[in-house]
């Protein structure tokens, strides 16, 4: 903050022209992102509530006994309990204890709960970071109940089941919730953990000077156990679930000098595609202007539209999405999913009916994109950490341990590149249309020497290090085992 004695040699005319510049910059930027959500829609990208309560069709809905507050007791009961009665399609276990030693819970739902299936994505949904923010905890609660008991009968969550492996974490910060109160509206007790750090600030920062007094001196037990989740699992999306408004917010939430101004990754249009498609299944999300159904908890700066930049809206240092992005090959958006942080139980149905399609169409997006496996073409083993790289300078991803990969794109024309230091590079061209994966394989020669990978990689490396989206160089070498377009989730409208 600038010093007060300083604003008063400032002229006033000054002050007023930086503040119209800002407002200028502000809707420009609002302007491009509806643009961006303009041209998407067109391509008919998106779903609306009532399309999607058409695609999903008739289910076993949540009962109304459910929507109550769960505290973290009766939260280990229920997913023992759902573990027990759906144990085909279910598997309950602990990524660590929380300071207060709770059990950080997750529930993978999918046809094979217990193993990752060699192409089959893994997704996550992690609720409840800040412990007062309690919406997201209740609706991964809800989710669970209506993904297991429509499993066999309702064909669109059956075959969501069947081909993804989905991970649910109702609460990150169950020692912050035993301190939050129902009620809450906007406060910050329990927000924090028992050690009063910012568990979405606690991350290792894509800037560590912005770090700021909330974000803790050293890496909580709770952040560290997220980390080491991302290691244990393939992860490819994610959506991390808060409240205090409503809105989808985006990577990168940092800028290099801090500023509050747009900070867009290289896969900036993947990312508003993936935000939007949660925030149009909303039953109101998407609809420019206030973000509350209370107008008292409007706040004059808020976003006017559902889906925003995080930096843009504000500059967060060491959060969570950041370091999804940046460190792993999950793509994550973080969901406000209402404006009262800590609802009173009553107004949790309506809420969930809300959410409920929108959660259900996020999932999906981990079907669209480029899929499939890199294999040793004389052992036809699969490569382990061998990269993949998109063809404009966007993100490079890696391979997981039998040689699948998934790659996240919007429909598009794109050069996929493969490399790894022990083989020859591959490169090939993918049409990804829209709503269906593109499986493409890959069978990559040895080489002997290092040379070949560095010189093709090398650059491409460099590449993904700058936002700037110009067409990789790399030579086209190979083609492809095999490419074939292949099923979604869901007959899309
Ligand atoms: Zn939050």
């Amino acid at each position: 903050m600038m010093p007060s004695s300083l604003i008063l040699f400032i002229p006033l005319s000054t002050i007023l022209l930086a503040f119209v510049r800002c407002e200028d910059q502000q809707s420009q930027l609002s302007q491009s992102t509806s643009l961006l959500v303009d041209q998407l829609d067109s391509e008919k990208l998106f779903r609306t509530y009532d399309q999607l309560r058409d695609t999903v069709g008739d289910f076993d809905d949540v009962a109304v006994e459910l929507f109550e507050h769960h505290d973290h007791d009766e939260l280990t009961q229920l997913l023992t309990n759902y573990s027990r009665q759906y144990p085909n399609i279910t598997h309950l276990y602990s990524i660590g204890q929380s300071i207060q030693g709770r059990e950080l819970w997750v529930l993978i739902i999918s046809d094979n709960p217990r193993e990752h299936e060699l192409g089959e994505p893994e997704f996550k949904y992690v609720g409840n970071m800040h412990g007062n923010e309690v919406v997201g905890r209740e609706a991964l609660i809800y989710l669970i109940d209506i993904l297991c008991k429509n499993y066999g009968k309702n064909e669109y969550i059956s075959r969501m089941v069947n081909e993804t492996r989905i991970h649910i974490m109702p609460s990150m910060n169950p020692d912050g919730y035993s301190a939050a109160r129902e009620g809450d509206k906007s406060g910050v007790k329990g927000r924090n953990n028992v050690e009063d750090v910012d568990l979405n600030r606690n991350f290792p920062a894509r800037f560590p000077s912005h770090r700021r007094k909330s974000s803790g001196k050293t890496v909580q037990l709770e952040t560290a156990a997220v980390m080491r989740w991302l290691q244990q699992y393939p992860f490819v999306l994610s959506a991390n679930l808060h409240g205090g408004t409503t809105l989808v917010n985006y990577p990168y939430d940092d800028s290099p000098d801090s500023a509050r101004r747009r900070e867009p990754t290289p896969d900036h249009a993947l990312f508003v595609k993936l935000a939007y498609s949660y925030a149009r299944a909303h039953s109101r999300m998407w609809k420019p202007g206030a973000r509350c159904l209370r107008p008292e908890l409007n706040y004059e700066r808020d976003p006017q539209l559902g889906i925003i930049n995080g930096a843009e809206w504000y500059p967060v240092a060491g959060g969570m999405q950041d370091w999804n992005y940046v460190h792993t090959n999950c793509f994550e958006v973080t969901v406000e999913m209402n404006c009262v942080k800590f609802p009173f139980a009553r107004e949790l149905g309506f809420l969930w009916n809300e959410h409920k399609y929108s959660m259900l169409a996020y999932i999906e997006e981990v079907h669209k994109g480029v899929k499939g496996v890199i294999v040793d073409k004389e052992t036809q083993k699969g490569i382990a950490n061998a990269s993949i790289s998109v063809g404009r300078g966007a993100k490079i991803i890696s391979s997981a341990e039998g040689g699948d990969y998934w790659r996240l794109l919007n429909p598009g024309v794109y050069q996929i590149t493969v490399g790894h230091p022990h083989y020859e590079s591959q490169t090939a061209t993918v049409n990804v249309t829209k709503d269906a994966v593109v499986e493409l394989n890959f069978a990559l020669n040895q080489t002997t020497s290092t040379d070949s990978f560095k010189s093709e990689f090398g650059a491409l490396i460099d590449q993904s290090t700058t936002t700037d989206a110009s067409p990789t160089t790399a030579s086209s070498i190979a083609v492809i085992a095999s490419t074939l377009v292949s099923r979604l989730i869901a007959s899309h409208v």
